[in-house]
């Protein structure tokens, strides 16, 4: 196969065409309002609750803040159980909030918290359970709920993979006392960074408003030790105009999950990604797990990269085996998701990848079979 002098990136960010974002920005130079709370801010906010069909939601400079700020809302204490299957940033929050992430294992069908396994890791200091939609699939929202129910727990989702996504006909917004979103430049919907706070009880509407906002109530008053984690407007405008487009690029990635779907399907060893019941999916990504294939995921990785096709070792390391948690967490009360972790790729996926390089990073690998 010849070699290409194009690489092909995991994603590229999806962008609206220029001239509606220059045309939604030109106000900006009259106004001269760059931030806090703005007009698009305000606009964005309203937008994103219609879009999911939900009352309560909070804008946020990124994910990571949005979680953090989630957590401060809450209150949480003591001991929060989670995965260790997942981005940085869901751990990293949990610490960084002087909290000691309980890691529970995942189940091998669709790399969610196993939630079976959630009860045995309740004690006294147990304050919520911040489990991950990972790649898009939604976590066992019910069986989730009625655990934390019986025993006086928080549930945050981290819902940073779920844009757009519905569980029997409910946004993923809807789920659990709150869900973070990330808007990230390379997540289904972006706003170039940025994030949001999706909430059930409308209390904590002022609380996470203070908290991105210094914990600035009035001129007068100060009422939380907040941070600075708030949207300005460019932002907000790139979420208009990518709102906007949000439906077909959704479509265009479907198209680009089938043609992985139709070629890989079958092969020896190679576990693919599936929707779930019940679930209107985003096709945020595109995981594949070497399993008893002919070559390992490390000798695929490296030979993907050889032909310039940069696939990623998502989520490997976990969480509980980063450098700087050694000697606090480990892996080994993780085992199914060390085994996935060590064993899994996900494809390049994003609406403008065309389907001939689709068919060549398949070739690439059937090549390998
Ligand atoms: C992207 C991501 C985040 C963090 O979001 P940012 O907007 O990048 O801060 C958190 N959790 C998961 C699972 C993510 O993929």
């Amino acid at each position: 196969m010849e070699k290409r002098t194009k690489p092909i990136l995991v994603t590229r960010s999806s962008l609206p065409p220029y001239e509606e974002f220059a045309e939604m920005i030109r106000p900006i130079w009259d106004t001269a309002w760059l931030t806090n709370m703005g007009d698009y801010h305000k606009e964005l906010e309203r937008q994103l609750k219609a879009y999911m069909g939900i009352d309560n939601l909070v804008l946020f400079v990124n994910g990571h803040m949005a979680l953090e700020m989630a957590i401060q809302a809450l209150e949480l204490t003591g001991e929060v159980i989670t995965t260790p299957f997942t981005f940085a940033s869901t751990t990293h929050a949990i610490v960084r909030n002087n909290l000691t992430p309980v890691f529970c294992d995942i189940n091998p069908e669709d790399y969610t918290m196993d939630a079976d396994k959630i009860e045995a890791l309740i004690t006294e200091k147990t304050s919520a359970i911040i489990p991950v939609h990972v790649y898009g699939n939604f976590c066992q929202v019910d069986r989730i709920e009625e655990i934390a129910k019986k025993h006086h727990l928080k549930v945050i989702y981290d819902a940073a993979h779920t844009f757009g996504e519905t569980y029997r006909g409910k946004s993923a917004g809807a789920y659990g006392d709150a869900s973070i979103f990330s808007f990230h430049a390379t997540k289904v919907f972006n706003t170039i960074e940025g994030g949001a706070v999706a909430f059930r009880e409308e209390w904590m509407d002022h609380r996470l408003n203070c908290l991105k906002n210094f914990g600035i109530v009035d001129q007068d008053h100060v009422v939380w030790v907040g941070g600075n984690a708030k949207m300005n407007e460019f932002q907000a405008v790139m979420g208009i105009c990518n709102l906007r487009h949000v439906d077909q690029e959704i479509e265009k990635r479907r198209l680009v999950t089938e043609r992985y779907l139709e070629r890989l399907e079958g092969t020896k060893g190679l576990k693919l990604p599936h929707v779930q019941k019940d679930v209107k999916p985003n096709y945020a990504y595109f995981p594949v797990v070497f399993d008893g294939f002919a070559c390992s995921r490390d000798e695929m990785w490296r030979y993907l990269g050889e032909h310039q096709i940069f696939a990623r070792k998502y989520f490997y390391p976990l969480t509980n085996e980063f450098q700087c948690y050694e000697g606090h967490f480990t892996s080994q009360t993780t085992p199914v998701a060390k085994y996935i972790g060590d064993r899994v790729m996900t494809l390049p996926l994003y609406a403008d990848l065309a389907l001939r390089d689709v068919d060549e990073i398949c070739s690439l690998i059937l090549g390998r079979a």
